[in-house]
Order: structure tokens, then sequence, then C-alpha cells
């Protein structure tokens, strides 16, 4: 599998962009932040314990998300051409492992991280808007200064990491969405 990873603070547009990346290339979407949110609604054990972070804007530790990530991967049919990592990886130390888990698996690897790049006066506007119907329990403004706070202390750490192997693009997170889309296209054009 041949795959890419989406980065950019919440609110970014991740989610969307992926929908419109599954439908073109055929890739497989894989969001860490819906993975939690099935495993807090299934009501078990380990669901309050990812909720008790999630409901605070706090990350999960790294090992629970690493080991639900996995299960995933391991879960998908044979044939997956790529999977589009959408909220993960988040912290530097999830971006090793993630890299060493691509190099133990032989017919995997990461191509690229896209960096979707918002000012954040328009996330916090998106995300306070998105609150409004989305239910989620961290749409709210103080928990969305925390994530952000969050994004900028563990994720943007990420971006560099990927950009010192040789694997980083930025692309400009204003604009329609189809304008982004392509943005994203003329990333992807030149992997698949
Ligand atoms: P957003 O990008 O809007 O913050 P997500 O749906 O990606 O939303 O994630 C929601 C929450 O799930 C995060 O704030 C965090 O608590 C948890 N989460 C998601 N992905 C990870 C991850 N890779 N590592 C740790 N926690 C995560």
């Amino acid at each position: 599998m041949r795959n890419i990873i989406l980065c950019g603070a919440p609110g970014c547009g991740k989610g969307t962009q992926s929908e419109f990346i599954v439908e073109k290339y055929g890739l497989t979407h894989l969001s860490t932040g819906d993975i939690m949110r099935a495993e807090v609604k299934s009501g078990s054990e380990l669901g309050k314990l990812i909720f008790s972070y999630t409901g605070v804007g706090h990350l999960v530790p790294d090992d629970v998300t690493i080991r639900l990530l996995e299960q995933h991967l391991d879960s998908l049919p044979k044939d997956t051409k790529g999977v589009i990592f959408d909220g993960f990886p988040r912290t530097l130390a999830q971006a090793k492992e993630l890299e060493s888990l691509m190099d133990r698996r032989p017919d995997d690897s990461t191509a690229v991280l896209i960096d979707i790049n918002v000012p954040e006066d328009e996330i916090i506007r998106r995300l306070i808007e998105r609150g409004k119907t989305s239910g989620r329990a961290d749409d709210n403004l103080e928990t969305i200064k925390e994530r952000l706070e969050v994004y900028h202390d563990q994720t943007r750490p990420v971006d560099a990491y990927y950009d010192s192997l040789g694997k980083y693009a930025r692309i400009n997170g204003l604009g329609t969405i189809p304008e982004i889309f392509s943005r994203i296209c003329e990333v992807l054009d030149k992997l698949y």
C-alpha cells in the first residue's frame, strides 16, 4: 500500500478532502478521530478511557492510539491500494512509530504528508460553526483552544520530521472545497 498522510489543524478540512480523494484515487480513509469516536460510542472500558482525553481536547496516549491504528490496518483487505491517514500521526513519537511500522511491512510505505494550511482565526470560526450541528463534545470554544494548543505544541513537529524525510507538501487550505482539492490533486497526480 502506498499511503498518504493528511495533516493540519483541527477543522482544516482533512475529513472533507478525504472524501474527494477516496473517490478520485480509490484510497481508503482511516481517521483516528472517527475510530476513537466509534470506540467511545460503543461504551467499552477503552471508550471511557479515550473519552477522558478527547472530551477535554487532549491527545489519547500514543500506545493506545498506535494499537488501535495497527488493528485497523491489519483488518484492511489485501488489495487495498493505499490509505489516507487522517489525524495520525499527531505526535513525533507516533510519526516515528508509523515509519518503523511501514519498514516492517514490506509492501507498505508513506508517500507524502500533505499539510493543509489554514490561519487560526478561520479555524476557530469553522469549528464553532461545525459545533452547531456536529454534536461533537469537543467543538466548543474552550476545547477548541486546547486542541489548537496541542496542535502547535505536539503535532507541528511532525511536519518538520516528514520534511526531513523529503516527504512533505504544504498547501493553502483557504478557498473553495474544489479549489483546495485541486491543489491536493497536483501533489497526488505525481504519485498515483
Ligand atoms: P480534529 O482534527 O477536529 O481535532 P479528530 O476527529 O481528528 O478531530 O480527533 C478528535 C480527538 O480524537 C482529538 O482531539 C484527540 O483527542 C483524539 N485523537 C485523534 N487522533 C489522535 C491521535 N493520532 N493521537 C491521539 N489522539 C487522537
